[in-house]
């Protein structure tokens, strides 16, 4: 077997146990056995085989996973754009990767639901495999045209490496992610401002018999222990709790 081809089959094992598809234990084993077919000069047989063979894994499965890592290497650039509306919000369901090829595409679809007049945008990651920075850039436009007109573009489901993708790129300090669409769809009860303070999403802190509310950072917070806060997911709830806004800090 070629060294390239080892490396494959290893990188497969190593893939299923991560996304919790197969226990390493059955992983040992299929490797296992292909290395004793190695060793005594027989063909060997496919990582992937094995575990079809063993029933740890199904076909589809192990072609879903190979397919994925080829989006993930950019081997595929496929990226398909689906749409739906939840009461007034379109939800933009994005599957497989985001990169330079496909930016324009998305961006010409943002065009059109802000032309449809959708000023609320949540945008489904669960099935994006990749963005990139020009990924993301095809976002940027509309978030500040959306809150320009009553509305935002939200984020949910997404996979831990596209999060991080976000976060290196400073987006996490100022777009709304979430798990789930309900969380998001919610959120959009809320005008954008509530969750934000001074261009970015604050986090809203008070003491529990405190008559204020503030940022997380202001001085007066510092010295309290986590177990004598509140936390408030907006300046509506903070406020609704009865707490005005801390003159020094002001969230
Ligand atoms: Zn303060």
């Amino acid at each position: 077997m070629s060294k390239k081809l080892k490396e494959t089959y290893h990188r497969l094992g190593e893939i299923v146990v991560r996304k919790g598809a197969a226990r390493p234990r059955d992983v040992d084993e299929a490797l296992a056995l292909q290395r004793a077919a190695i060793v005594s000069r027989k063909p060997a047989p496919r990582l992937g085989d094995i575990l079809v063979e063993r029933k740890v894994l199904d076909r589809h499965t192990i072609r879903e996973i190979l397919e994925e890592q080829k989006l993930i290497r950019g081997e595929s650039h496929r990226l398909a754009i689906d749409l739906r509306e939840h009461d007034d919000v379109a939800i933009v369901v994005l599957e497989g990767r985001l990169d330079e090829t496909k930016q324009e595409h998305l961006t010409r679809v943002f065009e059109r639901l802000m032309n449809r007049g959708f000023a609320r945008l949540a945008v489904d990651c669960s099935r994006l495999v990749y963005i990139n920075s020009h990924g993301v850039s095809s976002f940027v436009r509309y978030i500040d045209e959306a809150r320009a007109r009553g509305g935002d573009l939200k984020f949910f489901g997404l996979n831990p490496d596209t999060k991080f993708t976000l976060d290196r790129l400073g987006m996490s300090r100022f777009i709304q992610m979430f798990l789930t669409e309900d969380e998001t769809i919610r959120a959009f009860d809320l005008a954008i401002d509530e969750y934000m303070s001074r261009g970015a999403l604050g986090e809203y802190v008070a003491g529990v018999d405190s008559r204020l509310f503030h940022l997380s950072y202001c001085g007066a917070m510092q010295p309290m222990h986590d177990e004598d806060k509140v936390f408030f997911e907006s300046k509506k709830h903070a406020r609704d709790s009865g707490r005005m806004p801390c003159r020094k800090c002001r969230p």
